[in-house]
């Protein structure tokens, strides 16, 4: 069978939270106001996300037990139809990936959770005490246009023939000219620049499978 790869947008997509802002609530309410608004900022197309991927970052210092328990709170806010639809992706042939902006280490138990292997997310480093040390700044998704390269890659990599990329945000979007299909996700939050561009828009995962070829 060909292979054809679906790469799935983590936060505000495959679960309803977004998992830096959810480390930042951990330092209080005005660090987590802090992150949301240059969070949203970004997803929204405002600013790069280069611009304030670091500057999260430093303001949250996050350490590898809180990374461990945002990926405990991502498999407790899964998206309600994600573990069927992604059964009935796989059934028609497709390998799920999930690409993403957020954390490697606290999306990891959160794939575990949903049987997906290929996770390419922003690596975090850690001090051996466990307390933060800053993040691998090659990892592609943590700068604009990084989901492309990933898909670009994988694309590459795998051999794959057809591709599609599902998400919320604009850093999503701008992978439509890069894949066979992009699908915008509102079942969280209904961001007018992908809802009015994307060629198709979703508020349940499960109604991806049919839309596929
Ligand atoms: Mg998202």
């Amino acid at each position: 069978m060909p292979k054809k790869l679906i790469f799935i947008d983590c936060d505000s997509t495959l679960s309803s939270i977004e998992g830096i802002d959810e480390l930042a609530r951990l330092r209080g309410d005005e660090t987590f106001r802090e992150c949301e608004n240059m969070t949203n900022k970004a997803m929204d197309g405002h600013i790069a996300i280069e611009d304030v991927y670091g500057a999260r970052l430093d303001l949250i210092k996050p350490t590898a037990d809180e990374c461990e328990k945002i990926g405990q709170l991502y498999i407790d806010t899964v998206e309600t139809t994600a573990l069927e639809s992604l059964a009935a992706l796989r059934e028609a042939g497709w390998e799920p990936i999930i690409v993403s902006g957020g954390l490697t280490q606290a999306i990891v138990p959160f794939a575990k959770h949903l049987g997906i292997e290929r996770v390419r997310a922003v690596d975090l480093i850690f001090d051996l005490d466990g307390s933060y040390a800053g993040f691998d700044g090659n990892c592609p998704t943590s700068r604009m246009g990084g989901k492309m390269k990933v898909i670009d890659a994988d694309k590459a990599a795998l051999g794959a023939e057809k591709t599609v990329m599902v998400g919320d945000g604009s850093s999503d979007l701008e992978t439509q000219p890069f894949v066979d299909l992009f699908i915008g996700y509102g079942g969280y939050l209904e961001r007018s620049k992908v809802k009015s561009e994307a060629k198709q828009f979703v508020y349940k995962l499960s109604e991806i499978p049919a839309l596929l070829p």
